[in-house]
Protein backbone atom coordinates (compact mmCIF):
# COMPACT_ATOMS: atom_id res chain seq x y z
CA UNK A 1 0.00 0.00 0.00
CA UNK A 2 1.34 3.33 -0.67
CA UNK A 3 -0.13 5.91 1.65
CA UNK A 4 -0.96 9.74 0.46
CA UNK A 5 -2.53 10.93 3.06
CA UNK A 6 -1.77 14.90 4.26
CA UNK A 7 -1.63 14.01 8.05
CA UNK A 8 -0.86 11.86 9.78
CA UNK A 9 1.62 10.74 6.91
CA UNK A 10 3.39 7.53 6.48
CA UNK A 11 6.37 7.45 8.73
CA UNK A 12 9.90 5.87 6.90
CA UNK A 13 9.46 2.17 6.73
CA UNK A 14 13.41 2.18 8.80
CA UNK A 15 11.81 3.85 11.57
CA UNK A 16 8.98 2.18 12.30
CA UNK A 17 10.68 -1.83 11.66
CA UNK A 18 13.46 -0.36 14.51
CA UNK A 19 10.58 0.96 16.22
CA UNK A 20 8.57 -2.73 16.33
CA UNK A 21 12.07 -4.55 17.13
CA UNK A 22 12.37 -1.81 20.48
CA UNK A 23 8.60 -2.10 21.39
CA UNK A 24 8.61 -4.41 24.27
CA UNK A 25 12.14 -3.66 25.84
CA UNK A 26 14.02 -0.33 24.80
CA UNK A 27 17.38 -0.47 25.44
CA UNK A 28 17.57 -2.86 27.85
CA UNK A 29 15.07 -1.38 30.31
CA UNK A 30 12.97 -4.27 30.41
CA UNK A 31 9.60 -2.28 29.46
CA UNK A 32 8.80 -0.26 26.59
CA UNK A 33 9.72 3.00 26.19
CA UNK A 34 6.32 4.39 26.57
CA UNK A 35 6.09 2.85 29.86
CA UNK A 36 9.03 4.83 31.26
CA UNK A 37 8.84 7.49 33.24
CA UNK A 38 9.78 11.34 31.52
CA UNK A 39 11.67 12.43 34.70
CA UNK A 40 13.89 9.05 34.50
CA UNK A 41 17.54 9.29 33.30
CA UNK A 42 16.84 6.84 30.06
CA UNK A 43 14.08 9.17 28.83
CA UNK A 44 15.77 11.92 29.69
CA UNK A 45 18.64 10.65 27.29
CA UNK A 46 16.39 9.86 24.49
CA UNK A 47 14.36 13.57 24.76
CA UNK A 48 17.90 15.15 24.86
CA UNK A 49 19.25 13.12 21.93
CA UNK A 50 16.25 14.22 19.64
CA UNK A 51 16.64 17.27 20.62
CA UNK A 52 20.08 17.79 19.66
CA UNK A 53 19.55 15.95 16.37
CA UNK A 54 17.41 18.50 15.33
CA UNK A 55 18.87 21.27 16.41
CA UNK A 56 22.01 20.10 14.46
CA UNK A 57 19.82 19.49 11.30
CA UNK A 58 17.71 22.41 11.02
CA UNK A 59 20.92 24.15 12.07
CA UNK A 60 19.05 26.00 14.86
CA UNK A 61 21.17 28.57 16.53
CA UNK A 62 21.80 28.48 20.03
CA UNK A 63 19.41 31.33 21.03
CA UNK A 64 16.64 29.59 19.80
CA UNK A 65 14.88 27.02 22.09
CA UNK A 66 13.44 24.10 21.35
CA UNK A 67 10.20 22.91 22.45
CA UNK A 68 8.06 19.69 22.14
CA UNK A 69 4.75 20.50 22.99
CA UNK A 70 1.01 19.26 22.82
CA UNK A 71 -2.23 20.57 21.24
CA UNK A 72 -1.10 20.15 17.39
CA UNK A 73 -0.56 23.49 15.65
CA UNK A 74 -3.76 24.98 15.82
CA UNK A 75 -2.66 25.44 19.57
CA UNK A 76 -0.29 27.15 18.27
CA UNK A 77 -2.66 29.44 16.59
CA UNK A 78 -3.70 30.80 20.46
CA UNK A 79 -0.15 29.98 21.88
CA UNK A 80 1.44 32.73 19.68
CA UNK A 81 -0.25 35.75 20.61
CA UNK A 82 -0.77 34.99 24.00
CA UNK A 83 3.56 34.76 24.21
CA UNK A 84 4.30 37.34 21.90
CA UNK A 85 1.63 40.13 22.11
CA UNK A 86 3.08 42.06 24.70
CA UNK A 87 1.98 45.29 25.32
CA UNK A 88 0.57 45.15 21.39
CA UNK A 89 -3.06 45.02 19.99
CA UNK A 90 -2.38 43.93 16.38
CA UNK A 91 -0.68 41.31 14.35
CA UNK A 92 -0.08 40.91 10.49
CA UNK A 93 -1.12 37.75 9.11
CA UNK A 94 -0.24 36.96 5.69
CA UNK A 95 -3.57 35.11 3.62
CA UNK A 96 -1.98 32.57 1.23
CA UNK A 97 -4.54 30.07 1.87
CA UNK A 98 -6.97 27.63 4.64
CA UNK A 99 -4.49 27.27 7.67
CA UNK A 100 -3.49 30.96 7.82
CA UNK A 101 -7.00 31.67 7.08
CA UNK A 102 -7.73 29.80 10.73
CA UNK A 103 -4.66 31.29 12.34
CA UNK A 104 -5.70 34.13 12.02
CA UNK A 105 -9.52 33.35 13.13
CA UNK A 106 -8.28 32.28 16.35
CA UNK A 107 -5.63 35.22 16.93
CA UNK A 108 -9.11 37.27 16.68
CA UNK A 109 -9.95 36.10 20.07
CA UNK A 110 -6.51 38.11 21.18
CA UNK A 111 -5.98 40.71 19.12
CA UNK A 112 -6.65 42.48 15.88
CA UNK A 113 -5.28 40.30 13.16
CA UNK A 114 -4.88 42.31 9.74
CA UNK A 115 -5.33 39.84 6.81
CA UNK A 116 -2.64 40.54 4.38
CA UNK A 117 -4.15 39.16 1.07
CA UNK A 118 -1.36 37.61 -0.74
CA UNK A 119 -3.54 35.81 -3.19
CA UNK A 120 -3.49 36.47 -7.06
CA UNK A 121 -3.48 34.66 -10.51
CA UNK A 122 -0.33 34.03 -12.91
CA UNK A 123 -1.59 33.29 -16.71
CA UNK A 124 -4.73 31.94 -15.01
CA UNK A 125 -3.57 29.59 -12.49
CA UNK A 126 -3.38 30.31 -8.72
CA UNK A 127 -0.38 32.44 -7.41
CA UNK A 128 0.74 33.60 -4.25
CA UNK A 129 2.55 37.92 -4.24
CA UNK A 130 6.29 37.82 -3.46
CA UNK A 131 7.21 39.09 -0.06
CA UNK A 132 8.47 42.26 -1.03
CA UNK A 133 5.07 43.11 -2.43
CA UNK A 134 3.25 41.81 0.97
CA UNK A 135 1.43 44.95 2.62
CA UNK A 136 2.74 44.81 5.97
CA UNK A 137 1.45 46.73 8.98
CA UNK A 138 3.43 49.27 11.35
CA UNK A 139 2.06 48.39 14.81
CA UNK A 140 1.78 44.49 14.34
CA UNK A 141 3.50 43.03 16.92
CA UNK A 142 4.76 40.04 14.48
CA UNK A 143 3.81 38.72 10.86
CA UNK A 144 2.32 35.48 11.01
CA UNK A 145 2.69 33.46 7.44
CA UNK A 146 2.17 29.60 6.31
CA UNK A 147 4.47 28.44 3.90
CA UNK A 148 2.81 25.91 2.83
CA UNK A 149 -0.69 25.64 2.14
CA UNK A 150 -1.30 21.79 3.12
CA UNK A 151 -4.92 21.78 1.67
CA UNK A 152 -4.59 24.23 -1.17
CA UNK A 153 -1.09 23.20 -2.36
CA UNK A 154 0.21 26.52 -2.12
CA UNK A 155 3.82 27.33 -1.77
CA UNK A 156 6.13 30.25 -0.36
CA UNK A 157 9.67 29.46 -1.07
CA UNK A 158 11.63 32.83 -0.23
CA UNK A 159 12.51 33.00 2.91
CA UNK A 160 11.98 35.96 5.09
CA UNK A 161 13.98 39.27 5.35
CA UNK A 162 12.18 41.71 6.65
CA UNK A 163 13.75 43.98 8.84
CA UNK A 164 12.89 44.77 12.60
CA UNK A 165 9.41 42.38 12.23
CA UNK A 166 9.27 39.80 14.20
CA UNK A 167 8.39 36.90 11.73
CA UNK A 168 6.16 33.68 13.17
CA UNK A 169 5.75 30.77 10.43
CA UNK A 170 3.56 27.57 10.67
CA UNK A 171 5.83 24.81 9.14
CA UNK A 172 3.41 22.03 9.99
CA UNK A 173 3.55 20.53 6.32
CA UNK A 174 6.94 21.28 4.98
CA UNK A 175 9.59 21.12 7.76
CA UNK A 176 12.66 19.59 7.07
CA UNK A 177 11.73 19.28 3.64
CA UNK A 178 14.33 22.09 2.57
CA UNK A 179 17.43 24.00 4.53
CA UNK A 180 16.25 26.63 5.72
CA UNK A 181 17.24 30.19 8.04
CA UNK A 182 15.74 29.59 11.16
CA UNK A 183 17.81 33.18 12.39
CA UNK A 184 14.94 34.92 10.28
CA UNK A 185 12.21 33.73 12.46
CA UNK A 186 11.04 34.88 15.72
CA UNK A 187 9.10 31.57 16.30
CA UNK A 188 8.99 28.61 13.95
CA UNK A 189 6.28 25.85 14.98
CA UNK A 190 4.74 22.77 13.35
CA UNK A 191 2.67 19.84 14.26
CA UNK A 192 4.64 16.56 13.81
CA UNK A 193 2.05 14.28 11.80
CA UNK A 194 3.46 15.33 8.35
CA UNK A 195 7.43 15.28 8.19
CA UNK A 196 8.33 14.10 11.69
CA UNK A 197 6.60 11.62 13.63
CA UNK A 198 3.02 10.94 14.95
CA UNK A 199 0.47 13.02 15.86
CA UNK A 200 0.53 14.66 19.27
CA UNK A 201 3.66 16.54 19.33
CA UNK A 202 4.15 19.91 18.27
CA UNK A 203 7.42 21.39 17.63
CA UNK A 204 8.14 25.33 18.58
CA UNK A 205 11.16 26.80 18.04
CA UNK A 206 11.38 30.02 19.26
CA UNK A 207 13.90 33.11 20.14
CA UNK A 208 15.17 33.44 23.68
CA UNK A 209 14.51 37.37 23.68
CA UNK A 210 10.86 36.68 22.67
CA UNK A 211 10.39 35.06 25.83
CA UNK A 212 9.08 36.29 29.37
CA UNK A 213 6.47 38.28 27.40
CA UNK A 214 3.36 36.35 27.84
CA UNK A 215 -0.33 36.94 28.66
CA UNK A 216 -1.16 36.46 32.37
CA UNK A 217 -4.26 34.13 31.34
CA UNK A 218 -1.92 32.02 29.11
CA UNK A 219 -2.42 28.63 30.16
CA UNK A 220 0.99 27.39 31.71
CA UNK A 221 1.22 24.26 29.07
CA UNK A 222 0.86 26.56 26.17
CA UNK A 223 3.78 29.32 28.38
CA UNK A 224 7.25 29.10 26.10
CA UNK A 225 8.89 30.59 29.15
CA UNK A 226 7.60 27.98 31.27
CA UNK A 227 7.94 25.06 29.06
CA UNK A 228 11.13 25.75 28.33
CA UNK A 229 12.62 26.25 31.89
CA UNK A 230 10.74 23.09 32.61
CA UNK A 231 12.86 21.57 28.99
CA UNK A 232 9.37 21.02 27.50
CA UNK A 233 8.23 18.77 30.71
CA UNK A 234 6.21 20.90 32.64
CA UNK A 235 3.38 18.40 32.46
CA UNK A 236 4.17 14.65 30.91
CA UNK A 237 4.92 14.75 27.60
CA UNK A 238 3.65 12.91 24.71
CA UNK A 239 6.89 9.93 25.33
CA UNK A 240 6.55 7.60 22.35
CA UNK A 241 5.71 10.26 19.78
CA UNK A 242 8.97 12.38 20.83
CA UNK A 243 11.06 9.21 20.99
CA UNK A 244 9.56 7.99 17.41
CA UNK A 245 10.53 11.62 16.37
CA UNK A 246 13.77 11.47 17.45
CA UNK A 247 14.20 8.28 15.31
CA UNK A 248 13.04 10.28 12.48
CA UNK A 249 15.82 13.10 13.23
CA UNK A 250 18.38 10.01 13.24
CA UNK A 251 17.00 8.97 9.83
CA UNK A 252 17.00 12.27 8.15
CA UNK A 253 20.91 12.42 9.15
CA UNK A 254 21.77 9.32 7.90
CA UNK A 255 20.44 10.16 4.39
CA UNK A 256 22.25 13.25 4.43
CA UNK A 257 20.45 16.24 6.08
CA UNK A 258 17.81 18.21 4.51
CA UNK A 259 20.36 19.23 1.55
CA UNK A 260 19.43 15.27 0.81
CA UNK A 261 16.05 15.79 1.52
CA UNK A 262 15.42 18.64 -0.68
CA UNK A 263 16.99 16.95 -3.59
CA UNK A 264 14.55 13.70 -2.82
CA UNK A 265 11.72 15.80 -2.33
CA UNK A 266 12.50 18.14 -5.59
CA UNK A 267 13.00 14.54 -7.27
CA UNK A 268 9.63 13.26 -6.38
CA UNK A 269 7.31 16.70 -7.05
CA UNK A 270 8.92 17.42 -10.41
CA UNK A 271 8.56 13.96 -11.35
CA UNK A 272 4.79 14.14 -10.96
CA UNK A 273 4.13 17.50 -11.58
CA UNK A 274 5.59 16.85 -15.15
CA UNK A 275 3.37 13.79 -15.67
CA UNK A 276 0.72 15.83 -14.34
CA UNK A 277 1.54 18.75 -16.73
CA UNK A 278 2.30 16.66 -20.01
CA UNK A 279 -1.30 14.85 -20.06
CA UNK A 280 -4.43 16.23 -21.19
CA UNK A 281 -6.74 14.53 -18.43
CA UNK A 282 -5.33 15.42 -15.34
CA UNK A 283 -5.06 19.48 -13.99
CA UNK A 284 -2.66 21.31 -11.61
CA UNK A 285 -4.17 24.43 -10.72
CA UNK A 286 -1.45 25.97 -9.16
CA UNK A 287 1.80 28.41 -10.99
CA UNK A 288 4.47 26.96 -11.26
CA UNK A 289 6.42 29.66 -8.70
CA UNK A 290 4.07 28.44 -6.03
CA UNK A 291 3.23 24.88 -6.47
CA UNK A 292 4.17 23.20 -3.10
CA UNK A 293 6.48 20.10 -2.98
CA UNK A 294 5.02 18.07 -0.55
CA UNK A 295 1.35 17.96 -1.52
CA UNK A 296 0.18 17.82 -4.93
CA UNK A 297 -3.53 18.61 -5.64
CA UNK A 298 -4.77 17.59 -9.06
CA UNK A 299 -7.94 16.60 -10.53
CA UNK A 300 -9.74 15.15 -13.37
CA UNK A 301 -12.18 16.42 -16.23
CA UNK A 302 -15.18 16.02 -13.58
CA UNK A 303 -16.03 15.31 -10.23
CA UNK A 304 -17.40 11.89 -11.25
CA UNK A 305 -14.03 10.61 -12.71
CA UNK A 306 -12.25 12.07 -9.48
CA UNK A 307 -14.30 9.98 -7.21
CA UNK A 308 -13.97 6.63 -9.50
CA UNK A 309 -10.56 7.28 -9.64
CA UNK A 310 -10.41 7.80 -5.18
CA UNK A 311 -12.25 4.52 -5.83
CA UNK A 312 -9.92 2.58 -8.04
CA UNK A 313 -6.63 3.78 -6.49
CA UNK A 314 -7.70 2.36 -3.46
CA UNK A 315 -8.32 -1.23 -4.94
CA UNK A 316 -4.60 -0.56 -6.48
CA UNK A 317 -3.61 0.10 -3.38
CA UNK A 318 -3.13 4.35 -3.45
CA UNK A 319 -4.71 5.30 -0.03
CA UNK A 320 -5.11 8.81 1.09
CA UNK A 321 -5.24 10.11 -1.86
CA UNK A 322 -8.98 11.91 -1.89
CA UNK A 323 -8.44 15.67 -1.95
CA UNK A 324 -9.81 17.74 1.03
CA UNK A 325 -13.07 18.00 1.44
CA UNK A 326 -13.31 21.91 1.19
CA UNK A 327 -11.48 21.71 -2.20
CA UNK A 328 -12.80 18.33 -3.79
CA UNK A 329 -10.75 16.49 -6.74
CA UNK A 330 -7.58 14.51 -5.07
CA UNK A 331 -4.03 14.90 -3.58
CA UNK A 332 -1.07 13.31 -3.23
CA UNK A 333 0.99 14.01 -0.51
CA UNK A 334 4.58 13.46 -0.98
CA UNK A 335 6.07 14.35 2.14
CA UNK A 336 9.87 13.21 3.68
CA UNK A 337 9.11 9.35 4.11
CA UNK A 338 7.32 8.88 0.86
CA UNK A 339 9.82 7.78 -1.68
CA UNK A 340 9.94 7.98 -5.45
CA UNK A 341 8.99 4.36 -6.26
CA UNK A 342 5.76 5.55 -4.35
CA UNK A 343 5.25 8.42 -6.83
CA UNK A 344 6.50 6.50 -10.04
CA UNK A 345 3.51 3.90 -8.66
CA UNK A 346 1.17 6.71 -8.60
CA UNK A 347 1.84 7.76 -11.96
CA UNK A 348 2.13 4.37 -13.58
CA UNK A 349 -1.95 4.05 -11.99
CA UNK A 350 -2.99 7.65 -13.27
CA UNK A 351 -1.29 6.74 -16.79
CA UNK A 352 -3.51 3.43 -16.72
CA UNK A 353 -6.26 5.37 -15.15
CA UNK A 354 -6.90 7.46 -18.07
CA UNK A 355 -6.54 4.91 -20.63
CA UNK A 356 -9.56 3.11 -19.07
CA UNK A 357 -11.34 6.89 -18.66
CA UNK A 358 -10.57 7.20 -22.69
N1 LIG B 1 -1.28 24.23 9.90
C1 LIG B 1 -1.06 23.50 8.79
C2 LIG B 1 -0.21 24.07 7.70
C3 LIG B 1 -1.59 22.22 8.69
O1 LIG B 1 -1.37 21.48 7.59
C4 LIG B 1 -2.39 21.71 9.74
C5 LIG B 1 -2.98 20.36 9.66
O2 LIG B 1 -3.00 19.71 8.66
C6 LIG B 1 -2.60 22.52 10.87
C7 LIG B 1 -2.02 23.77 10.91
C8 LIG B 1 -3.40 22.03 12.03
O3 LIG B 1 -2.62 21.11 12.70
P1 LIG B 1 -3.12 20.30 13.99
O4 LIG B 1 -4.15 19.33 13.52
O5 LIG B 1 -1.86 19.65 14.47
O6 LIG B 1 -3.66 21.29 14.97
Amino acid sequence: TYNFSAGPAILPADVLKQAQTELLDWNHTGASVMELSHRGKEFDACAIEATQNLRSILNVPNNYKILFLQGGARAQFAAVPLNILGGKRAADYIDSGYWSQCAADEADKYCQANRVDIKTKHDGKVALKPMANWQLNQDAAYVHYCPNETIDGLAIFEEPNFADKIVVADYSSCILSKPIDVSRYGIIYAGAQKNIGPSGITIVIVREDLLGKSHTALPSVLDYAIESKHDSMFNTPPTFAWYLSGLVFKWIKQLGGLAAMEQRNLQKATTLYQYIDGSDFYQNHIAKPNRSIMNVPFVSPNEEIDKCFVAQATKAGIIGIKGHRIVGGMRASIYNAMDLDGVNYLIDFMRHFEKTQG
